[in-house]
């Protein structure tokens, strides 16, 4: 290099140093200065059209929103009939005149959503995401709905029956959850046995084997975006690696009757489970997993550790599945954000954003954030879980907190000086849209 004149090495040397120095972050700030800048991001936060990567759109009639029944259970506090901020919700949504859900006023409600519902038919929950400013969200549902349409809402279909082909009332009659799980299973099971034109199990193995392909492929054609497990409800997410012999003679014996003892079960159940990985890795068909707690008495948390699941995901054999983390793994999301330094490894915030309140939120959004802002998409988990907090209302309190709460992580980032405002700009999109999208080229935007 040639020997600068001294008046610009001077100059030179400034450049290289002095942006560090003005960029350093810095761990305290004053309250003021982080809402000053929460205020200038929300409405640019607001403007971004989302992709909501996980919800379960419907009516609270239709037996089809999910592949299985929500037992009474005790609903944390937020998820209550008694949450105030539901009002809110009815407020934004459907213009509620009252200021509480008690009684006759609850019924107003019910009242005009039902004459909504009729006049607007199809375009129901379309309006639903005009308002709340979703572009298109996943339609994670048993079966799609002809009132949903299809230009706005993406089919992720369930995978979990074909775990439970055989004998199941061991299963069923661990504990009162189960007895309601396990039936519906057996249900969605057959329903996909009428649509390949599967009369009865087949004695081979690989005729089995043969059928979920199928199944899968046929599922891709009407539509579907990904595959969903919601696993964690029935068994360990810690999955075994039997050869294909021994699942093949479980197989073959329970094919033709007997129960299977916990043991053989869990062994086939391995091998079929990564079987289905590898096919959405051949199908470009991304595996989205439940990986949080879940509703119930019985819902075995240690088991459904998302950390169970990391020898799957670092297993080079799975290298071109993409999975999703559904739930982010709450409430252990802060360590399940270092699974997705695996490059086909991906995060989805939805039940967390609804509940945590948007102070929590906030905290956990941020660590993600700082960790793998690229890995990271945006998700409600809307669910009709009774007239109160239907599909419409958890929507709008998905919605709600993950803008709000985007925008405050983003602003205590801007202002300890960890990122300029207009990075922080573009990991929002990100979040609520881009990272989710990507996933699914040519088929959603
Ligand atoms: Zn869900």
């Amino acid at each position: 290099m040639k020997q600068l004149p001294r008046f610009l090495s001077g100059l030179v040397v400034l450049t290289l140093f002095a942006p560090s120095s003005w960029t350093q972050s810095r761990p305290l700030v004053s309250p003021e200065k982080v809402q000053e800048i929460y205020s200038r991001l929300l409405p640019e936060i607001e403007k971004i059209p989302i992709f909501d990567h996980h919800a379960h759109p419907g009516f609270p009639d239709d037996p089809d929103v999910d592949a299985m029944a929500s037992p009474p259970g005790s609903a944390p506090l937020r998820e209550r009939d008694s949450n105030p901020e539901l009002v809110a919700a009815a407020k934004a949504l459907f213009n509620y005149p009252y200021n509480d859900l008690a009684g006759e006023h609850a019924k107003w409600l019910v009242q005009k959503k039902a004459e909504l519902k009729k006049q607007q038919g199809t375009a129901y929950f379309s309006n639903l995401l005009d308002k709340l400013n979703i572009e298109q969200g996943v339609a994670n549902r048993a079966m799609m709905a002809d009132y949903l349409d299809r230009k706005r809402f993406a089919w992720v279909f369930f995978a979990d029956a074909f775990l439970w082909p055989f004998n199941n009332e061991k299963e069923r009659a661990r504990n009162g959850d189960e007895a309601v799980y396990i039936p519906l299973q057996e249900k969605m099971l057959r329903r996909w046995m009428e649509q390949e034109n599967v009369k009865q199990l087949p004695a081979g193995f690989d005729e089995y084997l043969k059928f979920i392909t199928q199944t899968l492929e046929d599922n891709q054609k009407k539509g579907g975006i990904a595959m969903k497990f919601e696993v964690a409800y029935f068994r360990s997410l810690r999955f075994g690696d039997p050869s294909s012999e021994q699942a093949e003679a479980i197989y073959k014996k329970q094919v033709a009757g007997g129960v299977p003892t916990e043991p053989e079960y869990r062994t086939f159940q391995d091998f079929v489970f990564r079987y289905l990985i590898r096919e959405g890795g051949r199908l470009r068909l991304p595996v989205h997993i439940h990986t949080a707690v879940g509703i119930g008495d019985y819902f075995n948390i240690s088991e459904s550790n998302v950390m169970n699941l990391e020898n799957v995901l670092r297993d080079p054999r799975y290298a071109s599945t993409v999975f999703v983390l559904i739930h982010g793994g709450y409430p252990l999301e802060r360590e399940a954000i270092w699974l997705a330094s695996v490059k086909n490894v991906y995060m989805d915030s939805s039940l967390m954003e609804v509940v945590m309140y948007p102070a929590a939120f906030k905290d956990s959004l941020r660590q993600w954030l700082e960790t793998f802002p690229d890995k990271i998409t945006f998700g409600t988990d809307s669910f009709p879980y009774n007239d109160a907090l239907g599909a419409e209302e958890s929507y709008w309190l998905g919605v709600q907190t993950g803008r709000t709460g985007l925008a405050a992580a983003l602003a205590e980032m801007v202002a300890t000086g960890e990122v300029s405002e207009a990075k922080a700009l573009a990991m929002a999109h990100a979040y609520l849209h881009d990272t989710a999208v990507s996933l699914y080229p040519g088929k959603v935007h």
